[in-house]
């Protein structure tokens, strides 16, 4: 079968360990043909994304917290170095204090609120902003979302409202740059068991409800994840901007489930 990412170059962010999402992106853009780049928020987490990025043969692996923007000013100097052009950008960031995903929404507080949308929506628009003169022959921009954006998801909370954030950020950034050929798209992924999802209170119960109630019966596989963001990475995807794509076997289009 062919490569679909053959001869493209792809920056990811948020490999944070093996069960990150944007581990199993990473895999599957590997296991495509792209040559991989990755990055990591702190000096804690250096060795960690360096091994995990030896192991999935990227080519780099640079510092970049997102909420420091001489961070993502240094990364696109590195990356100018480091390769002639940037196929796909991957954003699978995102934090929100403890606190705030467990009490009631009612409770947020300013910091709380304003760290949610730095670090998991307004990096959006910082890093694409940074990366896109990189995307000389075009390219591709995928985030990571969730459906507590316009649903309510009991204790998802402040992170509900940045992922709404995050969405209109996502269809204003991909009408800014399509004329660039420059595509933005999100995964809405179903719940998954990650360092993130773990700070969620009652996260067991929601796997479990989801995996009850979606239509295909489970809960979602990191690698269709991955999948997915191969195809919006690929020439496959290249009609497709400023949309969601909802990888959660099918729990969104559920109104009242009764479990089975
Ligand atoms: P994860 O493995 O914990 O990944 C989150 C990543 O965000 C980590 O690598 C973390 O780095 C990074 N990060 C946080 N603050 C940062 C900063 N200031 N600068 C740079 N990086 C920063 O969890 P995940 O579940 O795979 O999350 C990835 C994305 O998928 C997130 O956008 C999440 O909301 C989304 N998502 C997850 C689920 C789910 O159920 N797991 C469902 C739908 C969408 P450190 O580890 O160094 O802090």
């Amino acid at each position: 079968m062919s490569q679909l990412l053959a001869g493209k170059t792809a920056l990811v962010l948020g490999v944070a360990n093996k069960w990150s999402l944007a581990y199993a992106i990473s895999a599957a853009f590997v296991r495509e043909g792209a040559s991989l780049i990755l990055t990591y928020q702190s000096e804690r987490q250096r060795q960690t994304v360096e091994e995990l990025g030896a192991e999935l043969r990227a080519s780099k692996v640079f510092p970049c917290d997102v909420t420091k923007p001489e961070e993502v000013d240094q990364l696109v100097s590195v990356l100018k170095q480091a390769t002639p052009s940037v196929e796909a950008l991957v954003h699978s960031i995102a934090f929100a204090n403890r606190e705030d995903l467990s009490r009631p929404f009612l409770e947020t507080g300013r910091d709380g609120f304003l760290l949610a949308q730095e670090v998991s929506a307004y990096s959006l628009v910082s890093i694409s902003r940074a990366i896109s003169p990189l995307m000389v022959n075009g390219g591709s921009v995928t985030a990571l979302t969730y459906l507590g954006s316009t649903r309510v998801v009991q204790n998802y909370n402040v992170m509900g409202v940045a992922k709404a954030s995050l969405e209109a950020s996502m269809r204003y950034l991909a009408s800014d740059l399509g004329p660039k050929n420059i595509r933005v798209n999100a995964i809405s992924a179903g719940p998954v068991k990650t360092a993130s999802a773990r700070a969620i209170k009652d996260f067991s119960k929601v796997l479990d409800g989801v995996a009850a109630l979606a239509p295909l019966r489970r809960n979602t596989d990191p690698a269709e994840v991955a999948d997915t963001a191969v195809f919006l990475a690929s020439d496959l995807g290249r009609g497709v901007t400023g949309n969601i794509v909802y990888v959660d076997g099918g729990f969104q289009i559920i109104g009242l489930g009764l479990g089975a």
